[in-house]
């Protein structure tokens, strides 16, 4: 089997002494590294004033673990600039919050070509390339203008929005388009597998077969869906662990007999919060007989701290989830407890399992774990109820069981939250099957199998077509 060649902004490298649980790209890296020799490349996380011309390397068994450092003017340019600022609201259909400038642009570009750079010295001929997400669309295009045939896949982790939005990013058709110089671009759902499609039509391609595959230029490129997944197993273990657990234990006697609708997310625009949190006090005003009988636990870990659009929600959040607490909380009910901090996924686990609803409401997200995660770390005999967003990556999958909602509907969402609080045990478990049933089959074991087997150099004639 060829060697594994992984590209990513970080790179998860194993650290017996810590504790942390791996992210969910580390998990998926990991599961396509599974059992082969391989190579995982991106940066160290680290400023410096003089990067290093050499990788650091770390080497586990099989495995090579190779990081360089940026100069902060790179970093802010690539990273906070363009990625964060730039492509990550236009991916997520929010062009009117990017804030293009052309130095961010040139630091994206040059950093995608440090990193070829680095991956075009070590990477050998029968390596298999496999780069990951939005930050090193344009890797591909310096590997190739380098020599390199290999065969090189990439993943885009978050949404592909429709060709009139890209349109919107300044030089998209060397950011974007650089995206067919791969084998193989692989996204969440078919949803952004054909929007992709359609902009690569806008740029001269043409379909070749019904599998996916264009023509473009004197180059051909596939494309398909492969939706994300976690280590469904794995995970369904860690909450029926986690549950027996003394933490997990006097978090739900905190509750009393309460029920718990539970929302977790990173504190983004993309997932919806106010709204959710509208949603809720539309259940409050509406439902005084669900007033002390149950608790909206919002676990919300900051992020991206240093981008403007982050703080300035991060305000509205706290200042909302104080204002439903003081209209509708009493001395001893706090009908909201918004808390940011970031938990262990065990720590996760447990909470999952101990909620009647899992609220997944986001505005639009590539796939969205979190969904899965809950699915998996049900009671099969009670399951919790998972209340998931149209627009969320995982809506294709978990659609035969989940109640579907449009999160830009406060009321619809106030009555999908009431009807999943009320929902009678028989269907709560017919529900939970099904969506356990999709969670087991696609776990992420399988996720980058197909990835890889679509990698795979087309198969020569067989003798008998010869
Ligand atoms: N997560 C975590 N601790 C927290 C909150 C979230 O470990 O306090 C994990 C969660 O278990 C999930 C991931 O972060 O695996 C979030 O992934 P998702 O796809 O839902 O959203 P993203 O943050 O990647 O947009």
């Amino acid at each position: 089997m060829s060697r594994l060649f992984v590209v990513s902004n970080r790179v998860a490298i194993p650290d017996p002494g810590s504790k942390a649980a791996a992210g969910g790209l580390a998990v998926a890296v990991n599961a396509a590294l599974k059992g082969r020799s391989g190579v995982w490349f991106g940066w160290s996380g680290n400023i410096a004033e003089e990067p290093s011309a050499e990788p650091t390397i770390t080497r586990k068994g099989k495995l090579t673990y190779a990081v360089i450092d940026l100069k902060d003017a790179d970093f802010q340019e690539y990273y906070n600039g363009f990625a964060n600022r730039v492509l990550w609201p236009i991916l997520h259909y929010r062009v009117d919050l990017a804030e293009f400038q052309r130095s961010d642009l040139s630091g994206y570009f040059r950093v995608n070509e440090i990193f070829a750079d680095h991956v075009s010295k070590t990477v050998a001929k029968d390596d298999v390339v496999w780069v990951h997400d939005y930050h090193m669309m344009p890797v591909a295009r310096y590997l190739r203008a380098r020599g390199h045939t290999n065969r090189i896949g990439f993943f885009l982790h978050i949404p592909m929005p429709p060709p009139e939005l890209i349109q919107a990013l300044p030089r998209h058709a060397e950011v974007i388009g650089a995206l067919s110089y791969y084998d193989l671009v692989g996204f969440q759902t078919a949803t952004d597998r054909d929007n992709f499609g359609r902009y690569l039509e806008t740029l001269g391609a043409t379909a070749i077969d019904d599998d996916g595959l264009y023509q473009i230029g004197n180059r051909q490129v596939r494309i398909g869906a492969f939706p994300v997944s976690i280590e469904t197993d794995a995970f369904a273990r860690r909450a029926r662990h986690a549950t027996r657990t003394a933490y997990i234990k006097s978090f739900r006697e905190s509750l009393g007999s309460r029920k718990l609708i539970l929302g977790v997310d990173r504190l983004d625009y993309s997932k919806g919060i106010p709204q959710r949190l509208e949603a809720y006090e539309t259940l409050l005003r509406t439902a005084p007989e669900w007033h002390d009988r149950m608790t909206f636990v919002q676990i919300t870990p900051k992020s991206r701290t240093q981008v403007p659009e982050y703080a300035e929600m991060d305000r509205f959040i706290s200042t909302k989830a104080g204002q439903i607490n003081g209209l509708y909380g009493d001395v001893a009910w706090t009908p909201l407890r918004y808390v940011n901090k970031t938990y262990s996924r065990s720590a996760l686990a447990g909470f999952y399992r101990a909620a009647n609803v899992g609220l997944v409401t986001p505005l639009r997200d590539g796939m969205n774990l979190v969904a899965k995660e809950f699915v998996a770390a049900q009671d099969p005999e009670d399951p919790g109820v998972l209340v998931l967003s149209q627009f969320a990556g995982a809506a294709p999958e978990l659609s035969n069981g989940a109640l579907i909602v449009n999160p830009h509907e406060i009321e619809g969402m106030a009555m999908a939250l009431r009807r999943a609080l009320e929902m009678p045990l028989d269907e709560r478990r017919a529900r939970h099957a099904r969506m356990m049933a999709v969670v087991m089959q696609n776990d992420i074991d399988a996720w980058a199998r197909l990835f890889l087997e679509a990698l795979e150099p087309p198969k020569p004639p067989s003798a008998r077509s010869s």
